[in-house]
C-alpha cells in the first residue's frame, strides 16, 4: 500500500479539495500555522465524506478550520501570513498564539522519574503501578488530530542508539520500582515506528526478564489512521509487527492495545475490521478510548453505535474522556453536565458491554476524576456533581466519592468547588 503524507505544504494536491471553496483552503493554510496539520491518503480517501465535509467528523478531526482559533488569534496569524512576514517574525506570532492555548495542561513535568538521581525525561510515573514510556522515535503521528495539542513533544526522529539507552534505563527503573507492573508505550503514536525499531524496545524488555513487569500496553491511533500496519497482504512489514505482539503474549505478558476511536466513521472500512481481527489473533486485547468533542462526537447515538461496533469486533470500551483544557479547547469543549447526560444516554442505549467503560473522566493534575452523577439534594433543593478519583497520585485516594458544586456551564473540574458532605446534607 502506497503511503502519501499530506501536510500544510502539499495539501493542495488532495484531489477532493475541489469540494472546498478557495477561501476555505486559505483558512486551512493560516490556521495550520498554529495547529499542526498532517494526514495521509487512507484518511483522505476512505474516512471522509467530502460531499458534506463541513459536517464530517473526520474532516473536522483532520483539517484545521478558522473557528478553532479565537477571532483575534486568527486575525493576527492571517495578517502575518498575508504580509509575508519573515520566517522569524512569523514564528514569533505563531508562538504567541500557541502560548495563549495552554500547551502544557495539568503540568505533567512533575511526573518525571529519576534513576540513580538522574531524570528520565522519556518517561512519566504518576500512578503507582504504571509508567508511561515515550520512545523517542514514536513522538509523531500518522495524522494530527485538530483537538490534540501534543505538539510541544512532537520531536524529530532520533537515532537508534539513543533509543536503546532509553529502554535500558526504563527497564532498570521498573526493576528498581517493584510496584510498577505495567509499561505503557505512548507518544505521539508508538505504532508509527516500523516493527524493526519497536521490536528492539520490546525484545530488550522481554530479555530483561523483570519479575514485576506483567503488562505491556501500546497507546495508538494506528488502527484508525493506518490499519495497513497490521495487514500483511498490503504491507510486508505487518507480519513482523504481528509476530512481535505474539512474542509478547508467548512470553507470558498481558498485551493491551489501547486504540483511539473518535467516531464510528473511523471504523467502517473492511481493512479496519481485518486489522482488528489480526491483532486479536496474536492474543492481544484491544481496549478503546477517546475524548468527547463538540462538532465531532457530542451525541449519545454516536457513542452507543461506536461502542456496539467495538464490542461486536471484540474490542473492550475502556475510557471516555472529557477534552483537556488545551489547544482549540473553546471549539471542542462540552460542559461537564452535558457530557455526563450524554454518557448516561449512550450507556443505556448500548447495554451490557458499555459497563466496562470508565466514564466520563478528566485527566487532571492530581489524577483521573470520574463524574459519577448529578445528584439532587432534597434538603437544599440544589444539584451537585458526585465524582471520584479512579486514578490519583496517592492511590489511597482513589474510589472515594465526593461532591462538587453543580454548574451547568463548567467544563473542567478546576472550575468547581468541592462541597463537604455535611454542607450538602444540612
Ligand atoms: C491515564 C494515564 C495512565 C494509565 O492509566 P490507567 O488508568 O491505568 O489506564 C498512566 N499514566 C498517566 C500519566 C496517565 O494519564
Ligand atoms: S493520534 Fe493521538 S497523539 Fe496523535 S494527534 Fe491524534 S490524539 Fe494526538
Amino acid at each position: 500500500m502506497r503511503y502519501i503524507t499530506y501536510n500544510a505544504k502539499n495539501f493542495r494536491k488532495i484531489e477532493y479539495l475541489r469540494y472546498l471553496p478557495e477561501e476555505v483552503k486559505k483558512e486551512i493554510n493560516i490556521v495550520s500555522k498554529v495547529i499542526p496539520f498532517k494526514t495521509n491518503n487512507y484518511v483522505v480517501d476512505h474516512l471522509i465524506n467530502w460531499e458534506d465535509y463541513q459536517n464530517d467528523p473526520v474532516y473536522i478531526l483532520t483539517f484545521p478550520n478558522k473557528d478553532m482559533l479565537l477571532d483575534h488569534q486568527y486575525k493576527k496569524v492571517k495578517h502575518a501570513v498575508e504580509n509575508n512576514y519573515e520566517k522569524q517574525d512569523l514564528y514569533r506570532v505563531i508562538n504567541e498564539v500557541r502560548m495563549e492555548m495552554n500547551p502544557h495542561p495539568a503540568n505533567q513535568s512533575s511526573n518525571v522519574p529519576k534513576l540513580n538521581g538522574v531524570e528520565l525525561t522519556g518517561m512519566q510515573h504518576k500512578y503507582r503501578d504504571v509508567v508511561l514510556f515515550f520512545p523517542s522515535q514514536g513522538q509523531t503521528c500518522h495524522a494530527h488530530c485538530t483537538f490534540c495539542f501534543r505538539w510541544p513533544q512532537f520531536t524529530k526522529e532520533l537515532d537508534l542508539k539513543f533509543a536503546m539507552r532509553e529502554i535500558d534505563q526504563a527497564a532498570e527503573y521498573i526493576r528498581q520500582n517493584e510496584d510498577v507492573s505495567e509499561i505503557l508505550f505512548t507518544g505521539g503514536d508508538p505504532m508509527i515506528m516500523n516493527p524493526g525499531t519497536i521490536s528492539k524496545y520490546i525484545d530488550y524488555l522481554i530479555e530483561a526478564r523483570i519479575p514485576n513487569l506483567k503488562t505491556i500496553r501500546f497507546g495508538t491511533k494506528s488502527l484508525t489512521y493506518w490499519p495497513f500496519t497490521f495487514l500483511p497482504e498490503f504491507n510486508p512489514e505487518a507480519q513482523e509487527m504481528l509476530n512481535m505482539f505474539r512474542r509478547i503474549v508467548d512470553n507470558g505478558y498481558h498485551l493491551a492495545f489501547m486504540a483511539h476511536f473518535n467516531h464510528y466513521q473511523e471504523m467502517q472500512t473492511e481493512v479496519l475490521e481485518k486489522a482488528v481481527h489480526n491483532i486479536r489473533q496474536t492474543g492481544a486485547e484491544i481496549r478503546t478510548q477517546a475524548p468527547v468533542l463538540n462538532h465531532i462526537n457530542n451525541h449519545s447515538d454516536v457513542w452507543a453505535r461506536m461502542w456496539k461496533m467495538q464490542v461486536n469486533m471484540g474490542m473492550i470500551p475502556y475510557y471516555m474522556f472529557i477534552e483537556r483544557e488545551t489547544g482549540p479547547f473553546d471549539y471542542f469543549k462540552v460542559p461537564l453536565a452535558e457530557v455526563y447526560e450524554m454518557y448516561q444516554q449512550a450507556a443505556i442505549k448500548t447495554g451490557s458491554f458499555a459497563k466496562t467503560i470508565t466514564a466520563p473522566v478528566m485527566s487532571a493534575a492530581m489524577g483521573k476524576v470520574q463524574i459519577l452523577g448529578v445528584v439532587d439534594n432534597p434538603a437544599d433543593g440544589k444539584k451537585y456533581f458526585m465524582m471520584q478519583y479512579v486514578r490519583h497520585r496517592d492511590y489511597r485516594q482513589t474510589f472515594q466519592p465526593f461532591f462538587m458544586d453543580y454548574d451547568e456551564k463548567a467544563s473542567w473540574v478546576t472550575q468547581l468547588r468541592e462541597v463537604k458532605p455535611q454542607q450538602v446534607i444540612a
